[in-house]
Order: structure tokens, then C-alpha cells, then sequence
């Protein structure tokens, strides 16, 4: 067990529900969870909506004080300035986000974004006292190639690269594999790669660095298989993408312990 390190369920909306069905959709998840009589203090809850929904869900969850963290699926690497299209981490820092998503394998895949970008991101997340998920994790060609956990952590190494032993930051170990596929790694798989990913924050920042991080596990994580991988000593948590769209299923994945 790992009792210093609370667990996080994340949600990933990727791009999904606008801000009306987002202001909608956390006050259900809300209800839901006080219903349930989720435990706030044993596991932390947090959503990640597109941009556009940051602010009505700020407001949310301000005016009613909800137990749900939330932040974006990326961030620039640059503080202001001749950017189209991009979002500083001050903007978010200033919407209250806590958390932001950065490495997603869409982000890496589809906008090229490489260990060097993703490192510079994480950068300049911590500058805004934003915490980074560093979202790290092998394709089904890199498994046959190089085994397990080589790409993650040479992934996880390069986007620690700027970052000190003073960091809040959490790790999410997403199989490119498993994303989306109906087809989830093991809990044994997980821990693989988990305590070689905790294994790498103790030789680059320390073995206190090591204990308090948390590790989450991402790719097709559902109410049905998130029992198997929280009892996994170096999973402290998960990444859950289509599965935090139903307000229920979500709610379970939260619930896993009981
Ligand atoms: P999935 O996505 O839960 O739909 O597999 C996970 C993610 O991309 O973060």
C-alpha cells in the first residue's frame, strides 16, 4: 500500500461537451459523487474539459465550493506573445486550473509534439504553479522493439529535464496501445512500467521526489478494471478518457474501493 500518496482520477474529455453540457455535466458528477458519499480527502477528483469550458466550470465549481479539481489538456510553452492558437499557462493558473495535461499521445502524434516540446511545456506549467501530468507511454511498435518500459522512460527522463526536486508533478503512463482500444493493459503490465517510471524520478530527483509522485495509469481504464490496477503499489491512480464522458461510469472508476 501507499498511504502518502492520495489517489487522482482524472478525466480526459479530449473534444467533447461544450461549456453548457460541461457546467451541466459537473454538477451531475457533483451530485453524484456526495450522493455516493465519495470520501473528498481519499481520492482526489479532477476533469479536464476543452478550453472554452474553463471558465463556466471555474465558476461552477467555485460559487458551489465542489470537490473537483480540473485543468487543461495542454498548455504553451511560451508565456504571451505573436502565439495563434495557443494558451499560456498564466491563463489557466489564472482560471484556477491546478493540473494540465501535457505529452498527450494525440498531442504527440498529431501536432508533432516532441520529448524536447513536451519537457519545455512542463517548464513553463511549474513556472505558472501549474502541476504537470507528464502523459508518457509506448506504441504497439515500440512494444515489439524495445520491450516495455524503454520509450516511456526515455520519454519521462527528457521531460524532467527542466524540472527540480521542489516540483509538484504527477506521471501518467498511457500505453499508446491501450488508449481508446477497449483493449487496457494488465494491472501487472501497469506496474511494470509504473515502478520503472518511479525508479527514474528517484535517480533524477531523489527517493522523496519518488514517494510522494503519484503514477497514474491511462488507456481504456473503466468501473470494471479499476480495482486490478489500484492495487498495484506504483499505480496511485488513472487517466480515463472515453469513460469520464458517463457521468456513472466515471463515478464508479472514483468509487473503486467500495
Ligand atoms: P481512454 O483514453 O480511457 O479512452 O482509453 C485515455 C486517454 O487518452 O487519456
Amino acid at each position: 500500500e501507499h498511504p502518502r500518496r492520495t489517489p487522482l482520477i482524472a478525466g480526459n474529455w479530449k473534444m467533447n461537451l461544450d461549456h453548457l453540457q460541461a457546467i451541466a455535466f459537473v454538477q451531475k458528477l457533483a451530485w453524484n459523487l456526495k450522493d455516493a458519499k465519495h470520501d473528498v480527502a481519499a481520492v482526489e477528483v479532477a476533469v479536464f474539459p476543452p478550453f472554452t469550458d474553463l471558465r463556466s466550470v471555474q465558476t461552477l465549481v467555485s460559487a458551489d465550493k465542489l470537490p473537483i479539481a480540473f485543468g487543461g489538456q495542454d498548455v504553451s510553452a511560451q508565456d504571451s506573445g505573436a502565439y495563434t492558437g495557443e494558451i499560456s499557462g498564466a491563463f489557466l493558473a489564472q482560471l484556477e486550473c491546478k493540473y494540465v495535461l501535457i505529452g498527450h499521445s494525440e498531442r504527440r502524434t498529431l501536432h508533432a509534439e516532441t520529448d524536447e516540446i513536451v519537457a519545455a511545456k512542463v517548464t513553463a506549467a511549474l513556472k505558472h504553479n501549474l502541476v504537470p501530468i507528464i502523459c508518457v507511454g509506448e506504441t504497439a511498435a515500440d512494444l515489439e522493439l524495445h520491450g516495455p518500459s524503454a520509450v516511456p522512460v526515455a520519454q519521462l527522463r527528457t521531460a524532467l529535464s527542466g524540472v527540480t526536486n521542489a516540483a509538484d508533478f504527477v506521471v501518467a503512463y498511457e500505453p499508446v496501445w491501450a488508449i481508446g482500444s477497449g483493449q487496457a493493459a494488465t494491472p501487472e503490465q501497469a506496474e511494470q512500467v509504473a515502478a520503472q517510471l518511479r525508479l527514474v524520478l528517484k535517480e533524477t530527483l531523489g527517493q522523496d521526489v519518488a514517494d510522494k509522485t503519484r503514477i497514474l495509469y491511462g488507456g481504456s481504464v473503466k468501473g470494471s478494471n479499476i480495482a486490478g490496477f489500484m492495487r498495484e503499489p506504483n499505480v496511485d491512480g488513472a487517466l480515463v478518457g472515453g469513460a469520464s464522458l458517463d457521468i456513472d461510469e466515471f463515478s464508479s472508476i472514483v468509487r473503486f474501493q467500495q
